[in-house]
């Protein structure tokens, strides 16, 4: 909660310099290709102004706090804003988080996701779900972690549905960004999982409603870094 509101303006607050930036990456600490400092180094060549680690972390990791001092090492002297994070998997009708309290507490940004669904005492991919359920079980847990309180940014909202499917409910996102604006929460564009169509339909209800916004890649490969800038461009 502590950098939100430097990272995350409201949608009726972004100009073009909100563009400049990437907010979900992943590093060589978990299953991105490059180390901390080449991500640094091509955000630099790129010129974007924040960035945000927001490394994979489960509640038995054990990695953030060298992670964390590695990345602080890294980002003194830095003119770009470096923010360290976290993006961890929501695990219950709660929707409490895949986190263990020291991390959670150290992390500056917290990323909430689904990604193995949380179904009948189980995980489950998408894909073993099948569509149905699995746009009903997204929503579900969506809306956990927008009533929970514990999540910063809600990262890549429906991206389950729109990778394996393709598909999104009108009504469910609508009531997504209607309830993180009321909770808080930020909503997040993310240029890897949505689609034109999604992103037309998001801008709509984001203009309606004004959630809190972040901008993401999913950086895994250098390549990506940055991708997302151009993702809102025309739709604002
Ligand atoms: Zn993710």
């Amino acid at each position: 909660m502590k950098v939100k509101t430097v990272l995350c303006p409201r949608f009726s607050e972004v100009s073009r310099s909100f563009f400049n930036r990437d907010c979900q990456v992943h590093t060589a600490w978990t299953d991105g290709a490059c180390a901390p400092r080449e991500i640094l180094k091509a955000a630099e060549d790129l010129g974007l102004d924040t960035l945000a680690f927001t490394e994979h972390i489960r509640s038995e990791s054990v990695y953030f706090k060298d992670f964390f001092r590695e990345i602080e090492g890294l980002r003194k002297g830095l003119v770009m804003k470096v923010f360290i994070g976290v993006e961890t998997k929501v695990i219950d009708e709660e929707g409490q988080l895949d986190i263990s309290s020291a991390d959670y507490a150290m992390a500056e940004i917290v990323l909430g996701s689904v990604h193995r669904i949380p179904h009948n005492g189980g995980f489950y991919h998408p894909r073993d779900l099948g569509l149905e359920v699995t746009l009903e079980e997204e929503f579900r847990y969506l809306m956990a972690m927008l009533r929970g309180g514990r999540v910063d940014v809600l990262a890549h909202p429906f991206g389950m549905s729109l990778r394996m499917f393709n598909v999104f409910s009108t009504d469910h996102l609508e009531e997504v960004i209607r309830t993180a604006a009321l909770t808080g929460v930020a909503f997040e564009f993310n240029s890897k999982y949505a689609s034109p169509v999604f992103l037309k339909e998001a801008v709509r209800f984001c203009r309606k409603h004004d959630p809190l916004v972040s901008l993401g890649s999913d950086v895994h490969k250098i390549e990506d870094l940055g991708r997302c800038r151009g993702i809102l461009e025309g739709l604002i």
